[in-house]
């Protein structure tokens, strides 16, 4: 799609996402105001005069603030009950680059990006270097704890409670075709796909058949809800359903305690399969003024991850990449299958090749899906300003602001 206006100054654009997943009908409002409010500061920031760089990050922080996003306070928490987050920060114009990973006491790892980027000759740090460097350059250390929401420790809960249920966690092993294909249960962590399937059945695998599915948004005016359009592949799976799918009582617990912890869970932590729950990692692409390009991306991960874990979104050319001369890309979805593709790159250099940011944000989509079976969304923005967004998850939240308004959408596939 085309968001460029003919002038041969730069038109300034802002997109950003707010997660790719199962989104049940009771978050979409949440995510809405999220990115409403991530949207508002990052083009206050472009609309000023600032760099895309200032409005990635503007955009990007607010989303870390806001706990309905796996980003910053409210993130996934790991297999042991912390909050560690990844965030990377790409600027287009020289390629400079700031990474941080597996950091517990910032509040704002983009922020801490930013200082890596500007301020270091290296690309990326992580764990207590990264926090060390962090406050070193101004950054306030914090307790772990004020990064936790008593919603993810009842989430990580309920999924610890599945897995030793007997629940696999398979989220891993869609990239690897042995296991994929030696497993009855296959990983609908960002797909959607029947629960029921996951708590038990042996459905067949057809992570491999060769068949798609993506969704490519249609950008609308309608005030209510953007449009969205299939692509007219079969899809694989079936149909979404982790809309409204509560856990009928019991599909969890193993025992009568569990069925009473259960009972207490809000509604949304009741989706039938745990793995469904939220993959809410942000990320911002935006073009300035001057013409250059930025990209951001930053998250708390994957539920119930292996603590030291890193997912693609703060890798280089992964969950994130922005150069002038090609296109600023920030992705979302189940990180292991995209970094094994160096996803971000592949898109952006797509772009480079010729292809428009929306065909280009389709096709990873669909090469995610073909060549590992993964599931994911990205964003798309090339130096013109034209933009792409591609999803193959049953939600995206996503948003764009231009200096002719603001227009966002929770992308549903059909
Ligand atoms: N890509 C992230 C990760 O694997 C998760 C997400 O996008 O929600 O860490």
């Amino acid at each position: 799609m085309s968001t460029a206006v003919n002038s041969s100054k730069p038109q300034p654009i802002l997109l950003i996402h707010g997660g790719a997943w199962a989104m049940p009908d009771d978050a979409v409002a949440a995510h809405e105001r999220g990115i409403a409010a991530a949207l508002a500061a990052g083009w206050s920031a472009l609309s000023r005069g600032g760099t895309a760089v200032d409005a990635v990050e503007a955009a990007v922080t607010i989303m870390e603030d806001d706990d309905t996003f796996d980003a910053g306070r409210g993130s996934f928490l790991t297999r042991d009950g912390r909050v560690q987050l990844d965030a990377l920060l790409m600027n287009g114009a020289d390629l400079r680059t700031g990474g941080v990973a597996c950091v517990e006491r910032l509040r704002n790892p983009i922020q801490a990006a930013r200082l890596v980027l500007e301020k270091s000759p290296h690309v990326y740090f992580v764990g207590t270097g990264a926090e060390r460097f962090a406050t070193q350059h101004g950054m306030r250390l914090i307790d772990n704890t004020e990064l936790i929401v008593p919603r993810e420790r009842n989430r990580l809960m309920a999924f610890q409670r599945a897995e030793a249920a007997g629940h696999p966690d398979t989220t891993f092993s869609g990239g690897d075709p042995t296991s994929v294909l030696g497993s009855a249960t296959p990983d609908t962590t960002f797909s959607g796909g029947d629960p029921t399937s996951v708590l038990g059945s042996a459905t067949p695998d057809t992570t491999f058949s060769g068949n798609s599915e993506f969704t490519t948004p249609v950008i609308s005016t309608d005030p209510e809800r953007s449009r969205f359009e299939g692509d007219g592949l079969q899809p694989v799976h079936s149909a979404p359903k982790a809309t409204g799918a509560l856990a009928p009582e019991g599909a969890l617990a193993q025992t009568a305690l569990e069925a009473e912890a259960l009972r207490t869970l809000p509604d949304e932590l009741r989706i039938e399969d745990p793995t469904l729950h939220s993959h809410d990692t942000v990320g911002a692409v935006a073009l300035d003024q001057y013409g250059n390009l930025a990209a951001g991306t930053s998250t708390g991960g994957t539920l119930s991850k292996a603590p030291g874990r890193v997912g693609d979104s703060s890798l280089i050319g992964c969950g994130c990449y922005a150069d002038n001369l090609s296109a600023a890309v920030s992705l979302t979805g189940w990180g292991e299958p995209i970094m094994k593709l160096v996803l971000g790159k592949w898109a952006v250099d797509r772009v480079a090749a010729g292809a428009t940011p929306q065909d280009a944000a389709s096709e990873a989509i669909a090469y995610l899906y073909n060549r590992l079976g993964g599931h994911g969304g990205i964003i798309l923005l090339g130096p013109d300003g034209q933009i792409g967004i591609a999803h193959n998850t049953p939600r995206m939240a996503w948003g764009i602001a231009t200096a002719t308004g603001h227009q966002q959408g929770i992308t549903r596939n059909p």
